[in-house]
């Protein structure tokens, strides 16, 4: 594909594969239940009946559309952009996770599986899935390190709340990738019971392109919202990225846009070095991890790093295969952005806005602060404002003493 036409922009291929990423690095046992999964999940697309409950829920359950609103203070503040929020964090349970775990729930029950499991990082997967279990009536179990159950503890005890089991993995760095183990683990063992819901666009195929098409509604309510208050499309779109699955929410209905410019923002954490940061796209290179091949921060003989970042939920070795085919085509900008600088960004958004975003998000945010205000005046920004910050309220305190 040449870097300047977008047009025939089309990805996953059959295989699952976005160019030399992707695809289903799984053992054996596995490679039926992810045939059975992709097969089930293009019959429900089909079918008018599914379609039309999973719209109903996210309407009334979980409350879409979301909002987009005119952040005034904020862009008088910055004088560049236009800036809109899109107001993820106003979703049941706080953030875009309960868009994907809502679709999935439902593959779940078509496949008639009684049993889901999850891996959390942040904590936010994990509430969605719980609700969405409680809500379908399933036995839930949720796998999350033991030091992301300390930075999370609110969200462990809503899971509890809801019924669901959380499993404290205690291997390793005791956060998102050991979680993530565990789950593959217990799904080898489970599957014919049992449905994995992941929570980012990451994994073997077809979670990715799922993934994907279940938080799309982010990108697609944003595009017929933005029109409709301005009548023109927006210049510039800015999401964070963990694995990557509400910035492709966000980002995927506008590929094809040639004049939509789309930025990417990882954890920086502390710095450069590998260990202190979430940055796969300025500190990785291609390698395979949980499923599928991407952009994987490694040391020098290929051991998985250790990474850093003030948020849980963009603190993972890996990123999803369609942003690294994203990158390589120069189609998306991915920058870092610091664990002081998406402080900035957090207290901007409470203070000018009264509205108290996610770590996560707040990483979009400070890469605002640093951007925007060389950026042109009155053209139009969208920011992905991915979950609440409820859940970080504990870790803040810490930092900002406040
Ligand atoms: C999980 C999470 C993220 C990061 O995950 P993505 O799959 O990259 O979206 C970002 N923001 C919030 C609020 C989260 O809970």
């Amino acid at each position: 594909m040449s870097n300047k036409s977008f047009q025939d922009y089309n990805q996953p291929d059959k295989g699952g594969h976005y160019g030399p990423y992707g695809g289903k690095f799984v053992p054996e046992t596995l490679i039926p239940v992810l045939a059975e999964l992709e097969t089930v999940y293009r019959d429900a697309l089909k079918d008018e009946s599914f379609v039309r409950e999973f719209d109903g829920l996210m309407k009334d359950y979980v409350g879409r559309p979301s909002p987009l609103y005119y952040a005034e203070r904020l862009t008088k503040a910055l004088g560049g952009p236009e800036i809109y929020l899109k107001r993820e964090d106003l979703c049941h349970t706080g953030a875009h996770k309960i868009n994907n775990a809502l679709g999935q729930v439902l593959l779940a029950k078509r496949m008639g599986k009684k049993r889901i499991i999850a891996e959390t990082g942040a904590g936010q997967h994990g509430v969605a899935t719980a609700t969405v279990a409680a809500r379908f009536g399933m036995e839930c179990v949720v796998y999350m390190g033991e030091v992301d159950m300390q930075r999370q503890a609110l969200n462990v005890y809503r899971m509890r709340l809801m019924g669901t089991e959380v499993r404290p993995v205690t291997a390793g760095q005791r956060t998102l990738k050991e979680a993530v183990s565990e789950a593959i683990r217990d799904w080898v063992a489970n599957s014919r019971t049992t449905h994995y819901i992941l929570g980012s666009a990451l994994g073997p195929h077809p979670f990715p392109m799922m993934v994907r098409d279940f938080q799309s509604c982010i990108g697609r309510e944003a595009r017929a919202q933005i029109l409709e208050k301005t009548g023109c499309l927006p210049d510039l779109l800015v999401a964070c990225v963990g694995g990557g699955s509400n910035s492709i929410g966000l980002f995927h209905p506008f590929i094809k846009d040639e004049s939509v410019r789309m930025v990417g923002v990882e954890a920086g954490g502390r710095g450069f070095a590998i260990g202190e940061h979430a940055a796969r796209f300025s500190g990785g290179r291609l390698g395979i991890l949980q499923g599928n091949r991407s952009y994987v921060l490694q040391d020098e003989n290929g051991q998985i790093a250790l990474t850093h970042s003030i948020s849980a939920g963009l603190d993972y070795a890996a990123v999803g295969p369609e942003h690294a085919f994203l990158n390589d085509i120069k189609r998306v900008e991915y920058e870092r952005v610091s664990d002081d600088e998406a402080l900035e960004g957090f207290k901007a958004l409470s203070r000018l806005e009264g509205i108290i975003p996610a770590l996560e998000s707040s990483h979009a945010v400070g890469w605002a602060l640093k951007a925007f205000p060389s950026l042109k005046k009155g053209s139009l920004a969208i920011i992905n404002i991915s979950g609440r910050g409820d859940k970080d309220i504990d870790q803040i305190r810490e930092r900002l003493h406040v």
